[in-house]
C-alpha cells in the first residue's frame, strides 16, 4: 500500500458505505443494482483507475483495482461488479484495441456510460471453452453473431459486451476471437432471463442471445481473428487473482462481523468470545487469513512486476476461495441459529462465496493447470 492507495481506500469505503449499502436489499431483491450507481462510481474515480489518463482512467496500476475489489468485498457490496468492469473487461480493450478502438470504448467504461461485461460461457461450454458454438461470420463491413451466452455477470445492464465466437470452426483454438459489442440499439441481439441464483442476488447474471446480430467489422479485438484465445489465456492470471482478492475481503469481512457478534452474544452467562472454543476457532481462522493475505500479497507484486504465472495465480484462486468458503462456514457456526438467518451479514455471505470456487475457472480446473506444471 502507498499512500495514495490508502486514499483511494477511504475513498472506496466511503462509496459503498453510503452509496450502496443502503440499496443493497433493495438491489438482492430486485436482482440487480441500480443502473445510476455505475455513473455515480465513475465520478467518484471508482471505474478503470487502472487505464492510462489519456483514455479517461487514473493512471494507476492493478494495485488500484485491487483495492477496489478488497474494499467492495469488505463493505459486503459483492453483488456490484465493478471489480470484472475494471479488472477483466477494460484491460482486454487497453492490451489488445486499437488506438481507435481504445478511444472509443474506455472513456465511457470509465464514466459508467458503458457497463462492461465478458460473454464466454455458454449452455453446453464453461470449462470447456474450445466447445463454444458461438459464430461470428464476415460479411462485408460485418460480422454476423449468432449464438446462446450464459451465466454473463452484469449481463442485464452491461452494454459493452466481450463475446467469445468462432471465426472458423474447424481451426480449434486458433479459431475462436474476441469481439467488442455495443449493445445499445443493436439489432437481433436479446437478453434472456436474469438467472436466480443462491447469492450473490444483487447481479444480474444473466442469459444472452445473438440470433443473426450484425456488429461492426470494428468490433473484433486483435490484428486478425483467431486470435481470441490466446488472449484469453493471457488475461485469466489476473482474472484469477481478482477473485482470490474477493475471497480476502470476504474473509476479512467474515471475521470483523464475527467477532463483534461472539463479543455480543452470552450465553452460559457470559459472553461467547469467552469460550476457548469460540477462541480458538478465531484464532486458526486468524491465522490462516493472514497466510492467505500475504499469499496474496505477493502474487500481486509479481503480477505488478509482470511475473505472475498462471501457475501461481491458479494456486491463488483455488485455495483462497477454499479458504474463503471455510473461514466463512465456521464463522456462521459460531453465530449459532442467527447465522443461517438472512438478515445477519454472515448468511448472504455464505451465500455468496459459494460461487468463488465456480467461476473464473472451477477449482478442479486450477488443480489441472497447477498439476501441468509438476
Ligand atoms: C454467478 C456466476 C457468474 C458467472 N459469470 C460469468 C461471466 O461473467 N462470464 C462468463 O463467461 N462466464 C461466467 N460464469 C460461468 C462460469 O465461469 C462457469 O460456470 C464455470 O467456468 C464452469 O463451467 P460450467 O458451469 O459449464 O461447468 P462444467 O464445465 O460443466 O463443470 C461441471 C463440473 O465438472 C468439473 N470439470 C469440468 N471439466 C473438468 C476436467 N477436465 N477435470 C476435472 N473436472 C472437470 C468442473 O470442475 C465442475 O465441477 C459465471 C458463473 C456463475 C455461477
Amino acid at each position: 500500500m502507498t499512500e495514495e492507495l490508502e486514499l483511494l481506500a477511504t475513498s472506496c469505503r466511503r462509496f459503498f458505505l453510503h452509496e450502496c449499502a443502503p440499496h443493497y436489499d433493495r438491489w438482492e431483491k430486485q436482482g440487480c443494482v441500480d443502473r445510476e450507481i455505475w455513473t455515480k462510481a465513475g465520478t467518484a474515480g471508482l471505474l478503470c483507475a487502472a487505464m492510462p489518463e489519456e483514455y479517461g482512467g487514473a493512471g494507476g496500476t492493478f494495485a488500484h483495482d485491487a483495492v477496489i475489489a478488497l474494499e467492495a468485498n469488505r463493505a459486503g457490496i459483492a453483488g456490484l461488479g465493478i471489480p470484472l468492469h475494471n479488472a477483466i473487461v477494460a484491460p482486454y480493450i487497453l492490451n489488445y484495441g486499437s488506438q481507435e478502438q481504445k478511444q472509443r470504448w474506455l472513456p465511457k467504461l470509465a464514466t459508467g456510460e458503458f457497463i462492461g461485461a465478458i460473454a464466454m460461457t455458454e449452455p453446453a461450454a464453461g470449462s470447456d471453452l474450445q466447445g463454444i458454438r458461438t459464430t461470428a461470420k464476415r460479411s462485408g463491413n460485418c460480422y454476423v453473431l449468432s449464438g446462446q451466452k450464459t451465466f454473463i455477470t452484469n449481463g442485464q445492464l452491461g452494454n459493452l459486451i466481450i463475446v467469445v465466437a468462432k471465426t472458423d470452426s474447424t481451426l480449434g483454438a486458433k479459431g475462436i476471437s474476441l469481439f467488442v459489442v455495443e449493445t445499445d440499439g443493436l439489432d437481433s441481439f436479446r437478453r434472456g432471463r436474469n438467472l436466480d441464483k443462491i447469492g450473490l442476488k444483487a447481479n444480474d447474471t444473466s442469459e444472452l442471445f445473438f440470433d443473426d446480430a450484425k456488429i461492426p467489422a470494428a468490433s473484433l479485438l486483435g490484428t486478425e481473428e483467431g486470435q481470441g484465445f490466446y488472449m484469453l489465456m493471457d488475461q485469466l492470471p489476473q482474472e484469477r487473482l481478482l477473485i482470490a482478492l474477493h475471497a480476502v475481503g470476504r474473509i476479512d469481512r467474515a471475521l470483523a462481523v464475527t467477532l463483534d457478534y461472539v463479543k455480543s452474544r452470552s450465553a452460559f452467562g457470559k459472553p461467547i468470545i469467552e469460550f476457548q472454543n469460540t477462541q480458538f476457532e478465531l484464532a486458526e481462522c486468524k491465522t490462516e487469513a493472514t497466510i492467505g493475505r500475504v499469499f496474496v500479497d505477493y502474487c500481486i507484486s509479481r503480477h505488478l512486476d509482470k511475473k505472475l504465472d498462471t501457475t501461481t495465480a491458479s494456486m491463488a484462486k483455488y485455495w483462497l476461495t477454499d479458504l474463503q468458503c471455510r473461514i466463512i462456514d465456521r464463522c456462521l457456526q459460531l453465530h449459532g441459529g442467527y447465522g443461517y438467518m438472512n438478515e445477519y451479514p454472515i448468511a448472504r455471505m455464505f451465500r455468496d462465496a459459494r460461487v468463488e470456487r465456480i467461476y473464473g475457472g472451477t477449482n478442479e480446473i486450477m488443480k489441472l493447470l497447477i498439476a501441468r506444471s509438476l
